[in-house]
């Protein structure tokens, strides 16, 4: 299946604009040339420009955190899509789960957003995944499943041609805890078996379906080994250049 390995690095709310240039240039360096793998970071929103900036005709894309979904008007602090776009950046992660669980992101508010990327030529992130609680009660095809089917709504698969889907267990975010690649690879192929029940096997052969949760180079090769998982998104890990280039090299490992 000639599905091309996409890295993430989301920088969350860490660094200043000194050392997120710094790591830039770093990543520009290691990376900015580099083929085999689509590779994308998500800079906290202040240093959006001087990293767009720092990476434009390279090989390394540029997104947000996340978006507001009014294009403009009376919404301190907020950023929107037409402000993303503005910046440089091609892509934008939506749904988060630290979106969902400290801002209250809730599932329409997802499903809001993600249009709103779309209809801004934004390629959207959508991030997906189940709690430790969610998974001990047995529920997590469930929990994701409805994720998707709250996000990709009444979407055509024409219009969804960008989606890119992280399935991120909450439990394995930012804990040093990750889910067994034949765990992670079990949830990957029902994600892709339920998205072609709706959007056609054609449009789920072709997904992207990104691992994220305490990705680091020793446990990159074993799951971006697995059939149905198509790339990382990389929290912690992603600050550190050397770090991230290995992870983004780790396919080519396998
Ligand atoms: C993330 O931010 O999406 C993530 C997976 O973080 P970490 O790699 O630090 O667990």
């Amino acid at each position: 299946m000639g599905r091309t390995t996409v890295i993430g690095g989301n920088w969350k709310m860490h660094l200043d604009l000194a050392s997120a240039t710094a790591l830039t240039s770093e990543l520009r360096n290691r990376l900015g040339s580099h083929r085999g793998a689509e590779v994308i970071v998500f800079p906290p929103f202040p240093f959006l420009v001087p990293v767009a900036e720092r990476l434009r005709e390279s090989a390394i894309g540029v997104g947000a955190q996340d978006l507001h979904t009014e294009a403009s008007g009376a919404y301190t602090s907020a950023v929107s899509a037409e402000m993303i776009v503005s910046s440089g950046c091609s892509h934008v992660l939506v749904g988060h789960s630290e979106r969902r669980a400290v801002f209250g992101d809730e599932e329409k508010i997802v499903a809001e957003k993600l249009s709103v990327a779309l209809a801004a030529g934004l390629r959207p992130v959508l991030c997906i995944g189940e709690t430790l609680e969610q998974r001990q009660a047995g529920q997590t095809f469930a929990v994701v499943r409805s994720q998707l089917d709250s996000a990709l709504g009444e979407h055509t698969a024409s219009a969804l041609s960008d989606l890119v889907v992280a399935y991120e267990p909450v439990w394995a975010i930012g804990t040093g805890l990750t889910a067994t690649p034949e765990q992670a690879q079990e949830i990957h192929a029902s994600i892709r078996a339920h998205v072609a029940d709706h959007l056609g096997l054609g449009f789920a052969a072709a997904l992207r379906i990104q691992y994220g949760g305490s990705v680091k180079p020793a446990n990159a090769v074993g799951l971006l080994g697995q059939d149905d998982i198509d790339g990382a998104l990389v929290g912690g890990a992603s600050l550190k250049a050397e770090d991230f280039a290995s992870i983004v090299r780790a396919r080519q490992l396998r």
